[in-house]
């Protein structure tokens, strides 16, 4: 029996090795809905590859560039954010949430109405609307599979074990580009240092975001919603080696721990297959010549976005909606080198102080509200970007 799978963010990182694994086997799918953003080429070749039924630009002004690419395909071409809800609204039994940012968000929240599985990788679901995707899949028996390598990691250590045996949860970093710098040279760090990753192979601003850690910082805000952890039960561990991915800490003092290869084609292919497992084309870990797993603590200085990531579970509501929104424009004001590495955490905080002193983050949890809490955490990062400049 063929699968009805649409994959939205198909051009991305994660949209890709998607599109890698499903080739591999493309009979048991039908393929309904891809989406993708400026590079067009790329979608209307998947979307032709696949055989999709239509292929969705997130820009308006795109579509008639993707009309031409797919010109005699069969495949229907559409374009903007209505055309993204809609190709959602196709009923789907796999759907892979791969859009960055927070515009992966409502088609997400589409897409769990078919009650079919969602695979997760946008991070900004859970940490901006943990509690209300999470309400979403409920209502509809639709099942969440993260698509992370932590987060997967988690899911199958706590595969067939007691939840309330569960006592902690060991969360992986590899600590990144600056894991070895002296914390004085961070101030001066490159956007060139910056984006290139010792382990995994991903675009430039998670590669950033996980030399700040704000990738990590993310992925704790994650697991307490998704897996429903108490903060104080997450803990973040260095791991150089990235192979050890998470840790689950039982009462009985035996840790269930997950180890793989530096692969996002395995938490992907977990994620497609469940509850089965099949073969993935990922490399089989040679633990001899590997020799050494190290570890240490992360230090809070060294990496501030940790502390601000237990701020926001413990404040909870939209603080979650703003940090990423915080965390996004610090990351382009360091992009466009209008602050400096360490000052993205500065600029973060101020948001987040503006934001609870006023109150903003108990308003309720909208689509609306989260899209107006992104909005002002982006007015608030600019004005202490400019205060910070005079
Ligand atoms: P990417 O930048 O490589 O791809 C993003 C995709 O989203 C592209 O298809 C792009 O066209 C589309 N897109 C961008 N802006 C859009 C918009 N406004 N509207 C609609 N579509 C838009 O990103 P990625 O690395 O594949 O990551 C995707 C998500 O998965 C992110 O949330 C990321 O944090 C998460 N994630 C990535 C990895 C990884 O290894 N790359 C690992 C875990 C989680
Ligand atoms: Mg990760």
């Amino acid at each position: 029996m063929t699968r009805r799978i649409s994959i939205f963010g198909v051009t991305g990182s994660i949209g890709q090795s998607t599109v890698d694994l499903i080739k591999r086997d493309q009979d048991a799918y039908d393929v309904i809905a891809l989406s993708g953003g400026r590079n067009i080429a790329q979608l209307a070749q998947d979307a032709i590859d696949l055989k999709a039924e239509i292929a969705v630009t997130a820009f308006e002004y795109l579509l008639p560039d993707l009309r031409a690419a797919l010109k005699g395909s069969g495949v229907e071409a559409a374009a903007g954010e209505v055309a993204l809800l809609e190709a959602a609204d196709r009923p789907t039994d796999w759907c892979m949430s791969a859009i960055v940012g927070l515009a992966g968000l409502a088609p997400g929240m589409r897409a769990l109405r078919h009650g079919g599985v969602l695979a997760l990788a946008n991070k900004e679901s859970l940490v901006s609307a943990g509690p209300m995707i999470m309400a979403e899949a409920a209502k509809y028996g639709a099942t969440i599979l993260p698509v992370d390598s932590e987060h997967s990691a988690i899911f199958q250590a706590l595969t067939g074990e007691p939840r309330d045996a569960v006592e902690r949860v060991i969360i992986t970093a590899s600590g990144g580009a600056f894991r070895d710098w002296p914390l004085d040279d961070l101030r001066h760090a490159t956007l060139a240092q910056a984006s290139s990753h010792p382990n995994w192979d991903m675009g430039q601003r998670i590669t950033i975001d996980s030399a700040s850690m704000f990738n990590k910082a993310m992925e704790i805000i994650e697991a307490k919603e998704f897996f429903k952890f108490s903060p104080a039960q997450i803990e973040v561990l260095i791991h150089p080696q990235s192979l050890i991915h998470a840790m689950i800490g039982y009462n009985d003092g035996g840790l269930m721990a997950h180890v793989g290869p530096a692969d996002m084609r395995h938490a992907i292919g977990f994620a497609l297959h469940w509850p089965d497992r099949k073969h993935l084309p990922v490399e089989r870990l040679d633990f001899a010549r590997i020799g050494t797993f190290e570890f240490r603590a992360p230090c809070d200085t060294r990496y501030p976005a940790l502390r601000l990531a237990r701020e926001v579970m413990d404040t909870g509501g939209l603080s979650g909606a703003a940090f990423t929104a915080a965390k996004d424009a610090a990351l382009d004001a360091f992009i466009a080198g209008r602050c400096g590495f360490m000052d993205m955490a500065g600029m973060v905080e101020d948001v987040l102080t503006r934001i609870t002193r006023s109150g903003d983050h108990n308003a309720s949890m909208t689509l609306e509200n989260i899209r107006l809490t992104d909005h002002l955490a982006q007015k608030y990062a600019a004005d202490t970007l400019t205060a910070r400049a005079s």
